[in-house]
């Protein structure tokens, strides 16, 4: 390995998690992978792939940059893009054969004639707003007319339509789900039927598996995260963030240590110090409770966290070394700390930790136990010229 710090990526834990989420769905819904921003950290391409080879029905992302670059690698993949993409970049979508989400006659129009040239008929899902106010047709009967008039058009298809739940409780849930079931009612006695509707996402596919309708758009569930406030179905997580110690010293009472000299020591310690920060994208906002795992021993981190660089107590981690493997965190099993844990000690949820590990860090990923690839995002040509 080239640097120390790195993101091992189990692509077993991924199947065994597809297969589980397929399990406790009803027998014909499709899954929607959701891999916007990097497959949330994981690496879209790879992460791609393997989902590609488990016959997941679609690939979600939020953008067309996120769109071309799986496009690039997959060429018959089912590609959607969920956020809004501006009109003069519409060719893009058209030319790359990838599934646009639209909310206006308007860009149906302009797909339609971009399709027109090309001979081709465009995809498109429809989004309707059932109430988050984000994307979407408003709920009204102008947008009824404005959706018929998009299934008329000749180059472009309605392949889908959704809609995204705020999530704040059953109640307001279920006015926005029935407020969606009413508009696909509508559309189809205007002979419109569509056929992928979908409106939940992780937490709502376990909480309201009735809403399924025909996929459900899976981002957190598929990596193996899960809301704590659900039944809780035995995912494992994909990613496990390690790391090796750099430096162990020892420290007498009373000398300071990191930035602000804001942590003392009280008595005599051993101090390990590791190679990662928050550059790396770990919370920079850390408490009494932050620890990583060394030899199965949890070892808090101590003071402020540096850029690339921390320091942990490793005071009761008998027979270390420079060199041994540091979990930073996991699935919370063996003494190991968990997203949960961590993203409610720094004040921010999972995704977003998830979302912050970076270019810098390189990804080992495993499958069938072994090691099948390491990614360095920073090197251009083949890392095996550096062994
Ligand atoms: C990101 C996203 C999802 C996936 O969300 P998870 O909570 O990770 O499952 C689903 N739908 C839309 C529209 C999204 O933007």
């Amino acid at each position: 390995m080239l640097r120390d710090t790195f993101l091992e990526i189990n692509l077993d834990n991924l199947e065994f998690n597809i297969n589980l989420i397929r399990s406790k769905l009803n027998e014909n819904v499709k899954i929607c992978a959701v891999i916007k921003a990097d497959a949330y950290g994981h690496g879209a391409i790879s992460i791609a792939k393997k989902l590609i080879e488990l016959d997941v029905e679609y690939l979600a992302v939020a953008t067309l940059v996120e769109a071309l670059e799986l496009r690039d690698y997959f060429k018959s993949a089912k590609i959607l893009i969920m956020g809004y993409t501006q009109d003069y970049n519409l060719k893009h979508v058209v030319n790359a054969g990838i599934t646009q989400t639209i909310f206006s006659y308007e860009q149906g129009v302009i797909l339609d004639g971009l399709s027109k040239e090309k001979e081709v008929i465009s995809n498109v899902h429809i989004k309707y707003d059932t109430g988050f106010n984000r994307l979407g047709f408003k709920d009204n009967f102008e947008s009824i007319e404005e959706i018929l008039k998009i299934s008329k058009l000749s180059n472009v298809h309605i392949e889908g339509m959704f809609s995204h739940f705020s999530l704040s409780d059953s109640g307001r849930d279920k006015v926005q789900f029935n407020k969606f079931a009413k508009v696909i009612e509508l559309l189809k006695e205007n002979n419109l039927n569509i056929d992928l509707t979908h409106i939940s996402d992780s937490i709502a596919s376990i909480r309201y598996p009735e809403y399924s309708l025909d996929m459900v758009r899976l981002g957190a569930l598929i990596y193996g995260y899960q809301s704590t406030n659900d039944i809780q179905i035995p995912l494992k997580s994909v990613m496990t963030f390690k790391t090796k110690i750099s430096h162990i010293k020892e420290i007498s009472k009373g000398e300071h240590l990191g930035y602000d000299e804001n942590w003392t020591a009280d008595a005599k310690m051993k101090i390990a110090t590791l190679p990662f920060g928050y550059a790396d994208g770990y919370p920079r906002k850390t408490s009494e409770d932050t620890f990583v795992t060394i030899g199965g021993k949890k070892a808090k981190i101590l003071g402020l966290l540096c850029m690339d660089q921390c320091m942990v107590d490793v005071t009761d981690v008998e027979n270390i070394k420079v060199g041994d493997e540091v979990t930073i965190f996991s699935d919370g099993n063996n003494n190991t700390m968990d997203l949960n844990t961590l993203s409610r000690i720094s004040g921010t949820n999972k995704n977003s930790l998830l979302c912050a590990m970076n270019r810098r860090t390189p990804k080992v990923y495993i499958e069938t136990g072994k090691i099948i690839e390491t990614k360095y995002y920073l090197l251009k040509g083949d890392p095996n010229e550096y062994q």
